[in-house]
């Protein structure tokens, strides 16, 4: 629309938001200043890439508001006790982030939003939930953090009946008038609270995802906070809350009764008070946390009046992402599983949880977790720890703490063939029938550029045990 016609923005952050954003403003008329705290050889790339176009771009100063400034657009990760945002508060001027953007820009026609948040599992679901709309022929798109930008989806050439939208914390933060068909919080554990400030504001931006819901607020059973959320959320008269349960499903709720995925919330026959949706087994893997990914994502979409056999057909269909709970290679009757995603203590432990007798490869940089309730509740399932990385002296302490049985082989070393040597140990460590199971619990940086690569080299060096 032309509100933009000759309106101050400022956009907060180059990168992968910041540069459309950047480019969609100026297109529709807008005074586009961008302001960059980094002045690194990238963002000089981005900056003449702007520059070209007529857009104003100050690098190295994302700290002062410019006179005049209407609308600040931040990229998500920007902390909103920023000196920048602050200088807005005081000047009345309004922050939005690259979701904000993008819900204000979505056409009179566009496609519903069911929306997914949560601690771990964002990105499973939110596939899951594709795959499951897909075979229900429906247009429709994974959308977030990979797969399809927001912005494409809602400007892109191409027609959507309904869209299936991961949101972070940082991202619910900074959308205030975002109102979805539907929407879950799969689950709610520490996470990210240097950025928020504190657990209470990390989860009231997280509640944020149900205000406005029209049809459905998916919540997880087990986790009581979600499920609060829910009873604080302003939303449209005739939303329902739905729970999604691991154990048999009261009423209003999906779970799994004998091994199959039950809807006691959406029942199409009148005359049954359960719909059957799919076995356990369609579901990949089938570890626990990821039956309860697929129970969340069936919420959402039998809210969006999708059939049982649609919700069967698109779980079958489902293949998870890399690096997460990937299968590798079965040596001398172990497994080598590859979780390089489970970057917290929260998945850490849903992976740990899927496996019985495990030799654990951890570590990496803590972000300031403890690793106690991680060690006690997976002590049992552990055969022996091989621990790298920065940060492991934690882990190894949790482990003599609560695990001292438990044999731990300690490498001190953070250099990438790092892996190698921990892979080979774990091998040792391992007796038929166990899991060599890479879940580090820790962020990757300290020894990689990201979880990939952490996986890769996992992978790789499982493959030279191979050779
Ligand atoms: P996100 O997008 O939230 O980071 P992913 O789907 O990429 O989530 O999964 C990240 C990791 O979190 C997985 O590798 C797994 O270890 C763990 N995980 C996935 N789903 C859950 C869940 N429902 N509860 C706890 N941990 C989970």
């Amino acid at each position: 629309p032309s509100d933009f016609q000759g309106k101050r923005v400022v956009v907060a952050g180059l990168g992968v938001s910041g540069v459309p954003a950047a480019k969609v403003l100026h297109a529709r008329g807008a005074i586009v200043t961008v302001v960059n705290d980094g002045d690194d050889a990238r963002a000089r790339e981005q900056a003449a890439e702007l520059e070209a176009l007529g857009i104003t771009v100050r690098l190295g100063d994302g700290a002062t508001l410019p006179e005049g400034t209407e609308l600040i657009v931040t990229a998500p990760g920007w902390k909103p006790d920023k000196p920048l945002f602050l200088a807005a508060g005081k000047a009345g001027v309004p922050v939005w982030g690259d979701v904000e953007l993008a819900w204000r820009l979505r056409g009179p026609d566009a496609a519903p939003w069911l929306a997914v948040t949560g601690t771990n599992g964002k990105t499973t679901t939110v596939q899951m939930l594709a795959s499951i709309l897909e075979a229900a022929g429906l247009r429709t798109a994974a959308v977030g953090n990979i797969g399809v930008s927001l912005l494409d989806a809602v400007l892109g050439e191409e027609r959507y009946d309904v869209l299936a939208v991961e949101l972070s914390s940082y991202q619910l933060h900074w959308a205030p008038s975002l109102r979805a068909h539907s929407a879950a919080v799969l689950n709610l554990a520490p996470d990210h609270l240097d950025w928020h400030g504190s657990m209470e504001a990390y989860a009231a931006d997280k509640g944020r995802i149900y205000e406005g819901n029209r049809v459905a607020c998916v919540y997880n059973v087990a986790d009581k906070l979600t499920e609060e959320l829910v009873r604080e959320a302003d939303v449209e008269e005739g939303c329902r809350a739905v729970g999604f349960t691991l154990g048999t499903p009261g009423l209003s709720q999906l779970g799994v009764v004998d091994g199959v995925l039950v809807d006691r919330a959406f029942v199409e026959n009148r005359h049954k008070n359960a719909q059957e949706l799919a076995e356990v087994g369609d579901v990949n893997p089938p570890a626990p946390h990821n039956i309860a990914n697929a129970l969340a994502a069936a919420a959402l979409a039998r809210a969006f009046g999708v059939p049982a056999t649609a919700v069967r057909d698109g779980l079958r269909a489902f293949r998870p992402d890399a690096h997460r709970i990937a299968h590798v290679a079965d040596i001398d009757s172990v497994a080598y599983v590859d979780d390089s995603k489970a970057t917290n203590t929260h998945a850490a432990e849903a992976s740990l949880a899927s496996y019985e007798s495990i030799v654990w490869i951890a570590g990496g940089l803590a972000k300031g977790a403890t690793f106690d309730e991680l060690v006690t509740k997976s002590a049992r399932r552990l055969r022996g720890a091989v621990l790298i990385g920065a940060d492991r002296a934690l882990i190894r302490e949790a482990l003599a703490r609560h695990a001292p049985e438990v044999p731990v082989v300690d490498l001190d070393r953070t250099d990438t063939e790092a892996m190698v040597q921990a892979v080979t140990e774990a091998k040792r460590l391992a007796q038929p029938g166990d899991t060599v199971l890479l879940a580090p619990a820790c962020a990757s940086m300290d020894m990689f550029t990201n979880y990939n690569q952490r996986g890769d080299a996992f992978a790789a060096a499982v493959r030279e045990l191979e050779a």
